[in-house]
């Protein structure tokens, strides 16, 4: 199919095929900037001006994973490690809300220190006390923590599937399994909350076409948030010395989502602003509508060192919001007034 064909399926909103979406994901030049701005009005036609604010508390940095491109990787002796007592994890949420947040999202590695009930009581805490919509990423665990959580109050969670491209997959993930990440997902989906995954862009081996398949993989999971970012490669991981991707390739595939998904919650990703230091505000344009501020506490904040030359690390919570706040504004839109829940059409 060439560009304006695709571009018309992708206007038309039509089920994703790889026909369509490869020429779209590989958009060069002014058929660039057609797509981008395409995704901007389709954004604005069916999720509005307004842009909701995540807090994000990144409680702790252990993890019992050693995914191959990720500096929290158990095998990453160089990373002195932190966790937040419950106390903190409930005051930073508590704080949060009084700035003015709607939702926070806990995320952290893979950390069993944070057991079931731990985490149920944490969640159930912040529920009670605030009311804020609670958002969860953990990573992978069993069935019936996912149903604890969500019965303790959790309201969404985030797993990216990363990669559907199973040889990929493999490598990057020595110790998992992409049909348990995938059965995973569905799971959570089973359990009611609302579902977010997502996917890196620029891992070595990955071209559009396996990007393609992995945005078709999210629609039949159907998906209601979904969060991308460039690959950035780390020192201290094996795959230090691979390229990594760039802005403009997730800014394709940001545009490329919101045409697939036009009532998703897309956030404009920090990966994107280390990238280039306006990155957040091109995805924001190029169909995004979500930002996620970094609230945990500053002592920590360069400890959860994911990919090198993370930002914000200075800024305490108040100076973020008000940071993402007139970012939002100068691109002329709003703050989300409400939690800014999935918008569930099918449904409505
Ligand atoms: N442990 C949880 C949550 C923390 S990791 C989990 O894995 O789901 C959150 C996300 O960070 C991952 O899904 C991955 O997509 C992203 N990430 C990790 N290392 C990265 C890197 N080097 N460059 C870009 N994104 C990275
Ligand atoms: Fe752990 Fe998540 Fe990093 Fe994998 S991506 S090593 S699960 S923190």
């Amino acid at each position: 199919m060439d560009f304006i064909e695709a571009l018309r399926a992708g206007v038309e909103h039509r089920r994703p095929t790889v026909e369509w979406l490869v020429p779209l994901l590989e958009a060069e030049g002014e058929q660039e900037c057609l797509l981008l701005h395409a995704a901007d009005r389709v954004r604005a036609q069916m999720v509005g001006e307004a842009v909701h604010l995540r807090g994000l508390i990144e409680f702790s940095n252990y993890c019992r994973r050693n995914c191959l491109y990720c500096g929290l990787r158990r095998h990453n002796d160089s990373l002195e490690r932190y966790r937040l007592t419950r106390e903190e994890i409930v005051e930073t949420a508590i704080r949060a809300w009084r700035i003015g947040y709607k939702t926070v999202v806990l995320q952290s590695g893979e950390d069993f220190y944070f057991s079931t009930d731990l985490m149920a009581d944490i969640i159930c805490e912040i529920k009670s006390r605030t009311g804020l919509a609670i958002t969860l990423s953990l990573g992978e665990r069993d069935k019936s923590a996912y149903s604890a959580w969500r019965k303790a109050g959790a309201d969404r969670y985030l797993l990216r599937i990363e990669t559907t491209e199973e040889k990929i997959f493999r490598e990057i993930h020595p110790d998992d399994d992409l049909y348990e990440r995938k059965r995973g997902l569905f799971v959570l989906k089973g359990l009611g909350y609302q579902l977010g995954s997502g996917v890196m862009v620029g891992l070595p081996g990955q071209d559009a076409l396996s990007l393609a398949k992995d945005v078709i993989w999210m629609h039949e999971l159907g998906a209601e948030m979904v969060g991308i970012g460039p690959f950035i490669p780390h020192p201290q991981t094996p795959l230090r010395n691979e390229k990594g991707g760039t802005l403009e390739q997730a800014l394709r595939l940001v545009a490329v989502l919101r045409l697939v998904f036009p009532y998703a919650h897309i956030p404009a990703t920090t990966a994107m602003g280390v990238l280039d230091p306006l990155g957040r505000e091109k995805a924001l344009q190029a169909g995004a509508n979500v930002m996620m501020p970094n609230i945990t506490p500053t002592r920590v904040r360069p400890l959860y060192e994911l990919y090198p030359n993370k930002i914000c690390l200075d800024e305490n919570a108040d100076r973020c919001f008000d940071c993402a706040t007139s970012r939002i504004i100068s691109l002329n839109r709003t703050i989300g007034a409400d939690c800014g829940h999935v918008i569930r059409q099918a449904a409505s």
